[in-house]
């Protein structure tokens, strides 16, 4: 048997880096990972989406095969995904291949001996594969003769019932350290929490690994967030104003309003496809696919959209509907510019947000222990919404992240660094309106809803406020210097402390709670942010629905916008004919780079990050074609 532990150079990494992918630089701790792993190190990479995890294995692959040492088998729930994925790195040149249940059993067969001869670098399988009897029987094959690599499990938080995407087939991967014992393994994920990381180590027996924990900071995404009032109109003015022509993901919370705001969109002429549950399989595949092979695709969809949508090149993730906690709202916003490009994360949230969430939390059938819980992780996404400081500190503070120095420390690309907020004291609105909820309930022993106690604290004779005597109340009118806008803002920030509490069992009325008598008493303040209009809608430019808008990641003159329309347009024909999708081809910011340095010859597209040594060799003749014809 061939020894796993051969010496990688530094240098033999780096040049892998350079010549295969075409990159000039490792991204954050990847040298590291890359270099432990590829000598034989066994390691948990936590990094968060977009952070570039798959080099991490892919880098190791090709370097240990090189040296005489195999095929690494990378384990990926994603049946849906390897195909991109395998197909990237075809574009490389590097060799690889899957093995899931869309293969025919012959082309399955070719696969298998393949493998058998040593003729794949990477394979991709699903964890039910990896584990079936066949499959371990190849493995072992491989194993005597000193040819089996590398195991990297990917998603490794599906194998902990803490993660979100549990997958019992996972569990079974503990076969693969007891069976073969000095192949280095490595679980990667984007999972953060303490919980599931701890799970990840014990079932799959990697307590002696090296853990490299990433920052999960993601710089180059603007996170925003903005009372919502017309969330479809609000969303619409969004793209308009920032994101004409981008990719984008829109999350709702039921498929009602996927369809209604797809719908919006559309009627607009934005290029939006709704995604949800309710949809038949075919469609929602065939909507899949054109938001990752088409350009500038905005996904409507439910949260059932977005795992293991590696689509780089998405420009903005945008909350309709409010997420359950920060876990999940990170996740999905994360989504967002994986290319390293800038991002936007914007949500819309509003009262209704705060009381759909608890009361879904109330509903549940789950204890009442777990149901805390829940809230608990509610109430943190509540204090984030509702926050005058810098969102990414606050972010960052949740997963036990530390920006700058702390407290004060200003990241200058979220909403609040940007355009900090002017902050006004709800505290006496706030106590009116207990004030107004504790007389009601008095004078008639019934609660009502929202808008019927701002009404009496504004001193409205609406029908149902003569009807029930409230205008008897002492409270009635004595909130009229507010308005509703303020009211809401104050109540929401009630119900987020707790308050006050929703009954959603009786019509959501309002109820106050054992944490009202602080804010009556005046021991607790609350702070407000005043809220700011939306920014008026720019004129749009758009020539008429559909109309393709020009723009490039990086600032371009005429000639070479031009330039660059015309690669997309080469590029998506090489995209449509192999059948991948077009980023697989060349990123965005590739070929706005060879549009700004505009090559006439071979030596001009030298040192272009993403253009390795297969690219250079299968495309460089025709972008310069390209670019000499424009
Ligand atoms: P993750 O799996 O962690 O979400 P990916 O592996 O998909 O992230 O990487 C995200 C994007 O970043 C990919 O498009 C990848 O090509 C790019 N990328 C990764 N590492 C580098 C690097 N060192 N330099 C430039 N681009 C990189
Ligand atoms: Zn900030």
């Amino acid at each position: 048997m061939i020894a796993h532990n051969t010496a990688t150079s530094s240098q033999t990494c780096h040049a892998i880096l350079e010549e295969v992918f075409g990159y000039a630089q490792f991204r954050g701790p990847q040298q590291a990972i890359i270099e432990h792993v590829a000598n034989g190190g066994d390691a948990l990479v936590l990094m968060p989406t977009g952070g570039g995890k798959s080099l991490c294995y892919q880098i190791p692959a090709i370097a240990r095969q090189r040296a005489g040492l195999g095929i690494s088998i990378v384990v990926s729930p994603l049946i849906a995904l390897m195909h991109d994925q395998v197909g990237a790195l075809h574009e490389a040149g590097v060799s690889a291949a899957f093995l899931n249940s869309t293969l025919s059993s012959e082309e399955a067969y070719q696969v298998e001996q393949r493998m058998l001869r040593g003729d794949i670098t990477l394979l991709y399988a699903a964890p039910e594969r990896v584990t079936n009897a066949r499959f371990l029987a190849l493995l072992d094959s491989l194993f005597e003769r000193g040819l089996l690599s590398l195991f990297a499990i990917d998603e490794a938080h599906c194998v902990s019932q803490w993660g979100h995407d549990f997958r019992p087939e996972y569990r079974a991967l503990t076969v693969l350290h007891e069976r073969f014992a000095g192949v280095p393994r490595m679980a990667l994920t984007a999972t953060a929490d303490d919980l599931t990381q701890a799970d990840i180590l014990e079932r799959l027996q990697l307590q002696a690994a090296r853990a490299f924990v990433s920052s999960f900071d993601r710089p180059n995404i603007r996170y925003t967030i903005v009372e919502k009032r017309e969330a479809a109109q609000q969303l619409l003015r969004f793209i308009e104003r920032e994101h004409e022509g981008d990719a984008g993901i829109v999350y709702c919370q039921s498929r009602k309003r996927v369809e209604d705001v797809a719908q919006t969109l559309v009627d607009a002429g934005v290029r939006a496809l709704p995604y949800h549950a309710g949809l038949d399989n075919r469609v929602r595949q065939d909507h899949q696919n054109r938001f990752l092979r088409e350009d500038g695709v905005v996904m409507v969809a439910t949260i059932a959209f977005g795992m293991g949508i590696d689509k780089p090149d998405v420009r903005f993730v945008a909350h309709l509907d409010m997420p359950k906690n920060i876990e999940g709202y990170y996740q999905e916003t994360g989504r967002a510019g994986r290319d390293g490009l800038p991002a936007y994360a914007w949500m819309a949230y509003g009262l209704q947000d705060v009381v759909n969430q608890r009361r879904m939390i109330d509903e549940s059938p789950a204890g009442e222990e777990f149901k805390q819980g829940l809230r608990g992780k509610l109430d943190a996404l509540l204090g984030l919404a509702e926050a005058t400081d810098c969102r990414r500190v606050r972010l960052l503070a949740y997963f036990g992240e530390q920006l700058g120095d702390g407290a004060g420390y200003r990241c200058q690309n979220c909403d609040n660094c940007l355009n900090p907020p002017a902050v006004w004291d709800g505290t006496d609105a706030a106590r009116k309106l207990l004030s107004t909820i504790y007389r009601i309930q008095q004078s008639s022993g019934m609660s009502f809803g929202a808008g019927h106690v701002m009404d009496i604290l504004r001193g409205k004779t609406t029908e149902k406020v003569t009807q029930h005597g409230h205008t008897a109340l002492s409270t009635f009118g004595i909130g009229a210097e507010f308005s509703e806008l303020q009211l809401r803002g104050v109540l929401r920030q009630l119900i987020a402390l707790g308050a006050v509490a929703v009954d959603a069992q009786a019509f959501n009325t309002l109820q106050l709670t054992e944490h009202s008598r602080s804010v009556l008493r005046g021991e607790l303040k609350v702070q407000l942010r005043e809220s700011v209009s939306a920014p008026a809608s720019r004129k749009s430019k758009r020539a008429g629905a559909g109309s393709a808008v020009i723009k490039a990641p990086i600032a371009l003159d005429g000639e070479g916008l031009v330039r660059y329309a015309a690669l997309k347009a080469w590029r998506a024909e090489v995209a449509r004919e192999h059948n991948l999708p077009a980023y697989v081809i060349f990123h965005d910011a590739t070929l706005a780079a060879i549009a700004k340095r505009a090559p006439q010859t071979l030596d001009d597209l030298q040192g272009i990050s993403g253009i390795g040594a297969k690219k250079l060799e299968a495309y460089a003749q025709s972008v310069l074609r390209v670019v000499s014809l424009t």
